[in-house]
């Protein structure tokens, strides 16, 4: 039998250790359905404060690995623990590092040191497999907090025969976090010199670790095939569009999984009453709850209620959201908005709630149960995004009969399809341009529908019978992993700098 193959999976976030958005998901749940299909996969992320909080059962398995940092090299220890499914997770621990109250920043910024923290864990990642003799074929990295490792592995690592077999794939789950910083801190992060230029790790002067792992790695990923169109565009490239045009060959889109062992409204344990398409009464008791959890009038009961969860964003669509408040509020519409972000954005929606008391309530923060209850107890989910490069809550919303209403950008436009009664084809309500007019005009249709009574129960039943499990997105992943391993084994392998 053929040896597994081998898979260093490392993110800043990962689902249950760490999370402030979707990509802890999908650092949770793809490592989860690779597993499964029997592939060696080791997770690695940094030991933050709220992972050491969890009392989880770990084991301390290196004590000083030594992590070169600019001129220093400090000490790094690495504790292990295992998912529930057997997958071995390492966390790197640092504690000045990494034992604060967030994983980024606090309201007032990033933090001040972000360069050197992930600079730390990606060469301690790197390190840490050759330490223990984890002889990877796949290094798979996702997003900026991640992005130097590829770019180790062909710069000072490029002779060392211990990565000469090993691939870098590299996702991008968010292109608007492109980890800029100082040219002049290149010796923080042990780049050489030599690759700060335009074809290498630099970006207008300064250093940007989401172009290292688009210009380094083997083989480019994004969590949407539309997103990987836009993002070859000035539009949606945010400046990235040069870089990712030459490498168009090696640049894919696949869209992300729903994790239906966490999103199932068949066994949420965060909900009230479980149901499933055959049982739609349960639906009716989530949506009471939560009408009576957010102090909504008893009217809605009746009338559609509209949830949205989300980070506090311009990405997001808050301002679409902002703007047509109180045209949606005239329609007889509840409203429950989950979410934390900009300060901006958080007390104009509180006052906004203030003011609709009854109708519109919201809660500033993160809670994911929660989120859970808002799933399954609203009868839309609002998903205005100016871009979105898969979006989630629209794909658990689906599974449980609540139905998006979205705009047609990224990994919205690829899952949604505009519900026609007729027909009786579709799953949702979509709206094109970034205007506040389209969206309301999107709601409405979906109101008529609603109020139409049958046609709506068919659209709930349309949207509960798809699939977005994560074995499809893994199985593409898998025969990525192969086609990037093949191409390096026939000695094709893509000279990153000579590219360019
Ligand atoms: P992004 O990663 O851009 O934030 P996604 O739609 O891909 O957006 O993923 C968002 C994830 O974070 C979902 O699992 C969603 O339920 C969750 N989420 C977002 N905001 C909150 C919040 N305030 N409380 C709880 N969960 C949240």
């Amino acid at each position: 039998m053929n040896e597994a193959m081998k898979v260093w999976f490392l993110s800043s976030e990962v689902e249950p250790f760490a999370k402030t958005g979707g990509l802890a998901d999908v650092a949770g749940s793809l490592p989860r359905a690779l597993h499964g299909f029997g592939v060696d996969v080791r997770v690695g992320l940094p030991y933050y404060r709220s992972i050491r909080d969890q009392n989880i059962f770990a084991t301390q398995i290196v004590a000083g690995l030594e992590v070169p940092l600019g001129d220093l090299v400090l000490p790094c220890k690495v504790q292990e623990t295992q998912t529930k499914e057997g997958i071995r997770v390492y966390l790197f621990e640092r504690e000045d590092l990494f034992d604060r109250p967030h994983l980024y920043g606090n309201a007032e910024g990033d933090y001040y040191d972000n360069l050197e923290r992930f600079s730390f864990f990606c060469r301690g990642a790197i390190l840490f497999a050759k330490r223990i003799g984890f002889s990877f074929d796949v290094v798979h990295c996702h997003d900026w907090q991640t992005g130097l490792v590829p770019a180790y592995i062909k710069s000072i690592y490029r002779n060392d025969p211990f990565f000469s077999n090993t691939a870098s794939v590299f996702t991008i789950h968010n292109i608007g976090y492109q980890g800029l910083f100082p040219g002049a801190k290149l010796d923080t992060c042990g780049i050489p010199s030599w690759e700060f230029h335009p074809d290498g790790i630099e970006y207008w002067g300064n250093i940007s670790l989401l172009k290292a792992g688009l210009v380094y790695s083997d083989l480019i990923t994004t969590v949407s095939p539309t997103y990987s169109e836009e993002i070859q565009t000035p539009e949606f490239g945010l400046g990235m569009e040069g870089v990712l045009k030459k490498r168009a060959q090696d640049l894919r889109g696949i869209l992300n999984g729903a994790d239906y062992s966490v999103w199932d409204p068949a066994r949420d344990p965060h909900i009230v009453s479980p149901y499933q398409p055959e049982t739609m009464e349960g639906k009716k008791k989530n949506k009471f709850a939560l009408i009576e959890e957010m102090g909504l009038k008893p009217l809605f009961k009746v009338q559609p209620v509209l949830g949205m969860i989300s980070r506090l964003s311009s990405q997001k669509g808050c301002d679409l959201l902002v703007e047509i408040l109180d045209e949606l509020v005239k329609l007889d519409v509840g409203l429950v908005i989950l979410g934390s972000g900009e300060e901006k954005y958080e007390s104009m929606l509180v006052d906004l709630s203030q003011r609709h008391r009854g109708s519109m309530a919201v809660r500033i923060g993160f809670d994911d149960p929660l989120a859970h209850r808002i799933v399954a107890g609203a009868d839309m989910l609002l998903v205005p995004s100016m871009y979105e490069p898969c979006g989630l809550t629209q794909m658990y919303a689906l599974r449980y009969g609540t139905v998006p209403v979205v705009r047609a950008t990224g990994g919205l436009d690829d899952t949604i399809v505009e519900f026609d009664p007729v027909e009786n084809k579709g799953n949702g309500f979509k709206f094109g341009p970034y205007e506040a007019k389209p969206f309301l005009t999107a709601i409405r249709r979906a109101i008529d529908v609603f109020k139409d009574g049958e046609p709506w129960q068919r659209l709930m039943q349309n949207g509960m019978k798809e699939d977005f499990s994560w074995d499809r997105a893994a199985r593409e992943y898998l025969e990525l992993y192969e086609s990037v391993l093949t191409r390096k084994r026939e000695g094709g392998k893509r000279e990153s700098q000579s590219a360019f």
